[in-house]
């Protein structure tokens, strides 16, 4: 029988996936439509992003449910579907494993705006949609679930709640960092920093620490918040980073490190004690091989080590 995810990276590291956003586009999504109807209206294009991903050497595959919440949804008159979306999404996460073994990552990122007295929502209202979309997810069969690109400990603190009350196996508490211009600070828009972020996730009963995304977090800056990271915690650690920064070439968004660039990043992530190494904006199946190469070779050297 297939190991719990938690358990599992407790034995060895896992890898991730890479951009499901940047890839829909490049499938045909149009910018600004929603990715996550996708799951409904055209499951086999999601499918063969996530096989082209597992087939690179994914562990952990993320559903298309980032954008999957309720309140999110709506913006494009689909919340009325966000349960059937959200399962939908598990069912072909698993799939992309073929029958191999493989982790289920349900996806939960922003709702998309600011809670009351900053903003128009209320917390009752972010609570609900968190929770509807939580327990899709977990019905559904996901192995864990991630709140990720957070910058508010409020809104995380929902997340988290949400994929608890839903039952989850495992609860990942992903934070987006800026990185000040002198790569001396690393803070999220909302003013948190690692230790708080893992403090925090810790004491409200998360799994695991993680950080995805952000301004100016490659893989060496996740490294750096990766090991204030363990000095608060004994929290396992997942990280996504960009692949690299983003730049304007002809009117398009491109991100400046390739694979093997990138995959340079993953050994000392590796040496700093990370159980999941995945990548986030600009990523690409060929990005998850490399690091899947740079990750076997490093493996099998520890164990001839041991
Ligand atoms: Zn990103």
């Amino acid at each position: 029988m297939k190991k719990h995810f938690e358990d599992a990276i407790q034995e060895r590291p896992l890898l991730g996936d890479g951009a499901m956003g940047t890839q829909l586009m490049l499938a045909g999504l149009e910018q600004g439509n929603c990715g996550e109807e996708w799951n409904l209206t055209h499951p086999e294009r999601v499918l063969a992003i996530q096989r082209r991903y597992a087939e690179a050497g994914s562990d952990c595959i993320l559903t298309n449910t980032f954008g999957g919440s309720r309140i999110m949804l709506n913006r494009h008159s689909n919340g009325g579907r966000a349960v059937e979306i959200n399962r939908a999404a598990v069912g072909i996460a698993r799939a992309a494993f073929g029958g191999r073994e493989g982790y289920v990552i349900g996806d939960i990122g922003p709702f998309g705006g600011l809670m009351e007295p900053y903003g128009d929502f209320s917390e009752s209202e972010v609570r609900d949609a968190l929770n509807e979309q939580a327990r899709a997810l977990v019905e559904a069969g996901a192995d864990a679930i991630i709140i990720e690109t957070q910058t508010s400990l409020e809104e995380l603190l929902l997340g988290i709640r949400a994929a608890q009350d839903a039952g989850a196996h495992a609860i990942i508490g992903s934070m987006a960092y800026d990185v000040t211009l002198d790569g001396s600070a690393f803070r999220t828009m909302m003013g948190v920093d690692p230790e708080r972020a893992a403090e925090f996730i810790e004491e409200h009963g998360g799994n695991m620490v993680a950080l995805n995304c952000g301004t100016g977090m490659d893989m060496e800056r996740a490294r750096q918040a990766v090991l204030r990271y363990k000095q608060v915690t004994d929290l396992p650690v997942m990280v996504q980073p960009n692949a690299g920064q983003p730049k304007l070439v002809d009117m398009k968004v491109v991100y400046d490190e390739g694979p093997e660039e990138m995959a340079q990043g993953v050994v000392p992530l590796l040496q700093a004690g990370v159980s999941v190494i995945g990548a986030c904006c600009g990523s690409t199946p060929e990005h998850i091989r490399a690091f899947r190469q740079a990750m076997d070779e490093y493996l099998k050297h520890e164990n001839q080590v041991v």
